[in-house]
């Protein structure tokens, strides 16, 4: 693992790659952004948004998504995976919303895990997009893209990326990062094919380094 200093070099690096990244998933509200951020599991934000786009008309309350039968909610997701456990989330998620607060997204992160549905990762993204409320949430690319450089160990769990990510990053600048990594993964440093031939990280990149001494063998 690299030191913390050479990490905060890394991510200042991205930072100038993407400097105006954000959450890239539509909502007006708190609520709309949980639903939003529950259905993207496993799914591009782009399908989301396509969904949510319909979708959201149709149900704006906690009650519009608990009053129909799951048959139905099942029906009006089924263009995105995982659709039939994603309803299933949603009106428990709907539910317990209603019986512990009321039907409003509550504003503390530990308030928010205490609802059915909502992990960490969820609670971390309400947290730092609807509330701006410091927070680092680590998703697929996050992840990737930080094990990748060595900011942290491959065996890391999702709570030690976060963890050393928050060590590394000044509090004041993690809700960005987290979009900033997001959108190095999802645009740069992709899962399947990096772009690691115009990455300026290159040359202190673990991941890259191997990659490019693997080329030279198959050559
Ligand atoms: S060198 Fe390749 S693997 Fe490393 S950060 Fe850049 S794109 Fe990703």
């Amino acid at each position: 693992m690299i030191s913390n200093k050479k990490a905060l070099e890394m991510i200042d690096v991205i930072s100038n790659m993407f400097p105006d990244a954000e959450c890239e998933l539509v909502h007006e509200n708190p609520f709309e952004l949980t639903i939003a951020v529950l259905l993207s599991a496993q799914t591009t934000d782009v399908s989301v948004n396509k969904l949510t786009k319909h979708l959201f008309k149709k149900y704006k309350t906690p009650e519009d998504y608990i009053n129909v039968d799951i048959s139905e909610l099942e029906n009006d997701l089924r263009t995105i995976g995982l659709y039939r456990n994603k309803a299933k989330n949603i009106q428990k998620l709907c539910q317990s919303l209603l019986e512990k607060f009321n039907g409003i997204i509550p504003e503390t992160h530990a308030e928010l895990e205490s609802l059915a549905g909502v992990g960490r990762k969820t609670a971390n993204v309400v947290m730092s997009v609807a509330f701006n409320e410091p927070s680092l949430a680590v998703d697929t690319h996050v992840e990737r893209v930080s094990k990748r450089l060595g900011i942290c160990r491959w065996k890391d769990n999702v709570r030690q990326v976060e963890d050393k990510l928050c060590k590394v990053v000044p509090r004041e600048r993690w809700n960005k990062t987290h979009h900033q990594l997001i959108f190095f993964g999802r645009y740069h440093c992709l899962a399947r094919s990096p772009k690691c031939d115009i990455c300026p990280l290159f040359d202190v990149c673990r991941e890259g380094q191997k990659r490019y001494k693997a080329s030279l063998k198959e050559v």
